[in-house]
């Protein structure tokens, strides 16, 4: 492997100045300098079609999200103690896409800083604190939500993890659950065993599409015999739409509309504001009542006039181009191709995935369905150097994750797809 100069050099700078363990995508880590619309292009001009960026959710560079925020940045940015129109229109519209009972939020910088505040609104309302998640998910990184994340256990942390209990992450390919019942089944076990260790059950989180997890092929209504156990047990629903919200899955505008429940809480971030760092949190008005009770929440940064300006933008841009319809039609698209070359390679063991986040899971044998991790990743390379950027993610790193900026369209589809028949042809399944 031979990497352009600036490439290496920019990778000696990394360790010296951000330390060691920062992560890299690829065994040649690409330098992009450039981004358009559903496009990147590299320090040597090379052009890339971007199949794995959600940030970017209207498309890289919008120019109505850039026009937005220069307006503002040149007009007023303040902290939010001060009166300002901004945040109230931004929250009204946002609420105004959820259940009504949603009808409250907080605006943070990250999707971290949101679920934090998501399971201490649960312990504001139930007084209680254990929490229940799925083994192989990623909440985010502060000193709580961290204890979430079971493929990367914290050293340090606090000792918070006896607040944390894990029931096995759903998989529809390896062990079907075809109603959700042996889910809810496995939660109220572990709600039993909170209420056994005295820290009492408080929530559940969980990502409504389970998307870190691998995107399960779930039918719709699925987590509803899951939040009837939470209920039941006095707890709150967490859902987690930081990956699976604005109209991701191409049916609804949040994922947990399309598995048939309302949460008592939920939190987003990630393709909020396009790129600029905009989280947040929606729940009921007693609910944020409580903790705002508990704690005087404060974040200087926090729905700040440019911020709100950025995600309006946004909002803006998937009404008016109607971006979720276009998720669902290139998304039907893209599973047909898919269907279609699981029928030409054994090696693909399933196909799943709605809207603009589907894949494939990459198996040794039909069979056994043993996963072809280093198979996939040697994929995930070969596609780089095609030009097309997508990655992998599942328990067994096993599965392709396509999860393009909502404008995809399916001339670009067919150009993923069509290089990616090329690479499969010609990668071999065992090195
Ligand atoms: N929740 C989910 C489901 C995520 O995938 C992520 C980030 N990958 C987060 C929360 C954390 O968001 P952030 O990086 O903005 O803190």
């Amino acid at each position: 492997m031979t990497l352009p100069a600036k490439s290496a050099e920019l990778i000696e700078r990394r360790s010296r100045f951000l330390g060691p363990n920062v992560s890299t995508f690829y065994d040649e880590p690409v330098h992009f300098v450039k981004g358009e619309d559903v496009w990147l292009w590299d320090a040597d001009g090379r052009k890339y079609l971007d199949c794995y960026n959600n940030v970017p959710h209207v498309g890289h560079c919008n120019p109505r999200v850039v026009e937005a925020i220069c307006r503002q940045a040149s007009t007023l940015n303040t902290h939010t103690r001060y009166l300002h129109d901004g945040i109230l229109d931004y929250v009204e519209k946002l609420t105004a896409t959820m259940d009504a009972s949603l009808d409250t939020a907080i605006l943070t910088c990250t999707g971290s800083e949101a679920n934090d505040i998501a399971l201490r609104m649960a312990e504001g309302m139930t007084g209680k604190r254990g929490i229940i998640a799925t083994d192989a998910t990623y909440h985010g990184n502060t000193a709580l939500v961290s204890q979430l994340s079971q493929s990367n256990v914290p050293t340090v942390g606090f000792g918070l993890d006896h607040y944390f209990r894990f029931v096995k992450a759903p998989d529809s390919y390896r062990n079907p659950d075809p109603d959700g019942t042996r889910f809810a089944e496995a939660v109220a076990e572990q709600i039993a065993e909170h209420e056994k260790a005295g820290t009492g059950f408080a929530a559940l989180i969980v990502c409504p599409y389970f998307l870190n997890e691998g995107f399960p092929d779930h039918p719709d209504g699925w987590l509803k015999p899951v939040a009837e156990v939470v209920r039941k047990a006095g707890g709150l629903l967490i859902c987690d739409e930081v990956q699976s919200g604005f109209g991701r899955t191409g049916t609804h505008m949040w994922a947990h509309q399309k598995m048939g429940v309302v949460p008592d809480i939920m939190t987003m971030g990630k393709p909020m504001a396009n790129g600029h760092p905009v989280g947040g949190v929606a729940t009921r008005s007693e609910i944020l009542a409580t903790f705002r009770k508990g704690y005087r929440y404060f974040n200087t940064f926090g729905g700040n006039p440019v911020s709100c300006a950025a995600a309006m933008a946004v909002l803006q841009e998937i009404e008016d181009r109607d971006l979720v319809t276009n998720a669902r039609t290139v998304g039907t698209h893209a599973r047909t191709r898919l269907n279609k070359l699981q029928q030409k390679y054994d090696f693909i063991g399933d196909v799943r995935g709605s809207g603009l986040i589907f894949g494939a899971e990459m198996v040794l044998d039909r069979t056994s369905k043993e996963p072809a991790s280093e198979f996939t990743d040697r994929v995930i390379n070969a596609m780089r150097h095609r030009g097309i950027i997508h990655s992998k993610l599942g328990r067994h790193k096993n599965t392709l994750k396509i999860r393009p900026p909502m404008p995809f369209s399916v001339e670009n589809a067919d150009l993923l797809f069509d290089t990616l028949d090329g690479v499969l042809a010609e990668t071999p399944l065992i090195s």
